[in-house]
């Protein structure tokens, strides 16, 4: 295999320039742009693969059991699905399509732990009738109706319980989940009960316990915190007779978007597993459900700018993304890095990098250097999580086209949407 000529933007593993060219793997963007238009979102299968086995690594070797499970939400394309699948990984889903997709994917329900803290009744069915090994809940009422549907499909269903530890993640407030104001898990001094309470609901059986703390969390000290209580709890549930099989410590891991150095998945997780050790609980199995940190940093968003405009106040490249394909950026005010795919020579200027759609906040970057020509391409970095699968159809606009790069082959694993699409199903009045 042919080796790059510079090295990998950091953080980004298989995406670099050769020369001015910016490449994933061994496909040049200019040309990835010019086969599949833009928008387009686009993989690089070696970095997906090569994020998996970093945490296939960390949980080898150590007594705890760890099951791998990625959280689907992230990334939820078919083909991303089924490398996991092949590489041994189970899910976390948060919906019954996320299950359908899994099983669509080719992944085992028997591998699927079920998130989240709105399933409907008829998500639970379907998630029993497939054999999904666990669910994870997060109120007791959510219980009492999941051991009724569950009466109703006659089937045991196994659940851990989501605990809120109040711990601070110390990330944005959109993507914070563990503080006790957060609509998130079952609060410490109510945990211990419902556990008691499991006993008395024949048709659920507790073997877990879980905390999912938020997300693009850049250390391990809230993990460590957070799992201190959550083994509080464990021990305060054993003495009143339950028995714990698992503790499932969410996911989370932050990655580098612009400087950002956030832990290793070994450097994650060795430490949290020391705890355990140290506590008592190195043989219990543990779960963890990353998503971010497995595909964030494999992808690309590739755009072409379509007019650079300048007023009185400001340097506006308007771009052929807008938030409807990519809402990190107004979202959550998130910066991502945004590179040429051709590095050109001339005087920069700062640019806003704006997209079409119809609102102020459709923005992509603020106040980048870069030195621009109308038509030329960009890529908005980092874009491999939470990009495609928070993009919507706002203005009438087909979601992106999805490529994975595998070397130098190109696998389109989504066209772009047509706008017959997007209206097939509405209806005419008579
Ligand atoms: C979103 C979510 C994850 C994944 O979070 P990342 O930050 O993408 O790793 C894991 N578990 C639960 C319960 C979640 O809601």
């Amino acid at each position: 295999m042919k080796t790059l000529a510079q090295p990998t933007l950091p953080g980004h593993p298989h995406i670099a320039y050769d020369g001015d060219s910016l490449r994933i793997e061994q496909v040049s963007a200019s040309a990835l742009a010019a086969s599949f238009g833009t928008p387009t979102y686009v993989y690089s299968r070696a970095a997906i693969e090569q994020a998996a086995q970093q945490y296939l690594h960390a949980a080898q070797g150590s007594p705890t059991p760890v099951a791998l499970r990625y959280a689907v939400k992230a990334n939820s394309n078919l083909a991303v699905l089924q490398l996991l699948a092949r590489m041994g990984w189970g899910f976390d889903i948060v919906s019954g399509g996320e299950l359908q997709r899994v099983l669509a994917a080719g992944g085992a329900a028997g591998n699927v732990v079920f998130s989240g803290v709105g399933k409907t009744a008829a998500d639970m069915r379907l998630a029993l009738d497939a054999g999904v090994e666990c669910f994870n809940i997060e109120s007791p009422n959510e219980l009492a109706v999941l051991d009724r549907v569950a009466q109703q499909a006659g089937r045991i269903a196994r659940v851990a319980l989501r605990v809120n530890p109040d711990v601070d993640a110390g990330t944005h407030p959109y993507i914070s989940t563990g503080l006790k104001t957060n609509k998130f898990g079952i609060a410490q001094d109510q945990a211990v009960d419902l556990a008691v309470h499991s006993a008395l609901l024949p048709h659920v059986r507790l073997v877990g316990i879980a905390s999912h703390i938020g997300s693009q969390i850049a250390s391990v000290a809230p993990y460590l915190d957070a799992l201190d209580r959550v083994l509080d709890l464990v021990q305060a549930m054993e003495r009143k007779g339950a028995q714990i099989e698992h503790i499932d410590l969410g996911g989370g891991l932050g990655i580098r978007y612009t400087d950002e150095t956030p832990p290793t998945p070994q450097e994650w997780l060795a430490p949290l597993l020391a705890r355990l050790a140290a506590r008592g609980f190195g043989h219990r199995r543990v779960m963890v459900e990353p998503g971010r940190s497995i595909v964030g940093n494999a992808g690309v968003l590739l755009t072409q700018t379509l007019f650079l405009k300048s007023t009185p106040a400001k340097h506006f490249a308007v771009v052929d993304a807008g938030m409807n394909d990519l809402i990190r950026p107004t979202l959550y005010e998130a910066e991502q890095a945004v590179v040429p795919a051709e590095r050109r020579r001339g005087m920069a200027l700062r640019y806003d990098i704006v997209g079409p759609v119809c609102e102020s906040g459709d923005w992509l970057a603020r106040d980048r250097s870069l030195v621009l020509a109308e038509g030329d391409v960009l890529a908005v970095l980092s874009s491999g999580a939470y990009g495609m699968a928070m993009a919507s159809n706002y203005n009438s606009r087909g979601r992106p086209a999805e490529v994975l790069v595998d070397g130098d082959k190109t696998h389109l694993i989504r066209p772009r949407e047509t706008v017959e699409q997007l209206y097939a199903s509405e209806r005419l009045l008579p």
